[in-house]
């Protein structure tokens, strides 16, 4: 049930890399249906912290739990992304040859895929699913069009969409707009609340504007832990965070 409960619990977690930490006692708690953004300067932690959330790293010491029960600490990445974990990262992976449509189908789990070639696919379920992804991504009318031809901000559109089709629990964002002209950003702004609630959301973002439009509660991260958290106007206004970002 997405309305109750935590999606994602991190505990006192630290990361070394050669005696430096990178995560230093880092305390996280994303609600289920949560859409949080996760700001700090250059090598605040962000990037190790998703790391770590993905099972690319593994914390040194530290809880990380998804759901009330799952340890991430115990699970390989493709574990956890078969868990429900789906990360985006900056640099679209998408098939350029193949059309819009065929990205989203090759992008539905493996099983779900097999079930779809021999039974689904002539009710129509495959196809209906790959419908209400484009109609949500806003690439309905580009679904027989090759990706390779997309815009940048629709190629992210439809990476966001070939994670959706994994259907994740939570969805880490990795600076989804970098690149995308102010329409797309926006754009992009409506998409993720209208995912919140179904999905729980955690945004690493540097773009003000589309962190104030999402308007969710945002985390500053400073060396690696956490600095700040609240709404976007109060963290801002924040003493300490002001100190990190304009220098002492
Ligand atoms: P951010 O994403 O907030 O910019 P990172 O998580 O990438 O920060 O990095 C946090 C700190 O850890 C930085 O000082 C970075 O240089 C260091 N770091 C990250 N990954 C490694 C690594 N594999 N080896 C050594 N140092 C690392």
């Amino acid at each position: 049930d997405l309305s109750h409960g935590v999606a994602l619990y991190l505990e006192d977690i630290t990361v070394s890399f050669d005696g430096f930490r990178a995560l230093n006692q880092l305390n996280l708690t994303i609600d289920a249906g949560e859409l949080r953004c996760i700001i700090g300067p250059n090598g605040a932690g962000k990037t190790t912290m998703m790391d770590v959330i993905t099972g690319k790293t593994r914390p040194d010491a530290g809880k990380a739990f998804f759901g009330q029960t799952i340890d991430l600490t115990r699970l390989t990445e493709p574990e956890i992304a078969h868990a429900g974990i789906g990360r985006k990262f900056q640099k679209p992976t998408i098939f350029e040859r193949h059309t819009v449509f065929e990205n989203l189908e090759l992008a539905m789990k493996t099983d779900k895929r097999v079930w779809t070639s021999l039974f689904a696919w002539l009710s129509g379920e495959a196809r209906d699913r790959i419908a209400d992804t484009l109609r949500l991504i806003r690439l309905d009318k580009e679904a027989d069009r090759p990706a390779g031809l997309l815009s940048h901000g629709q190629k992210q559109w439809l990476e966001i969409g070939m994670l959706l089709m994994q259907e994740p629990r939570l969805l880490l964002l990795d600076e989804p707009v970098a690149g995308m002209t102010d329409d797309e950003t926006m754009r992009t702004a409506e998409l993720f609340v209208s995912l919140a609630g179904k999905h729980s959301l955690v945004v690493v973002e540097h773009d003000m504007a589309f962190v104030e439009k999402l308007g969710g509660k945002v985390t500053v991260l400073h060396e690696g832990s956490v600095l700040a958290e609240g709404d976007l106007a109060t963290v801002q206004n924040d003493q300490r965070v002001i100190e990190v970002y304009l220098g002492r």
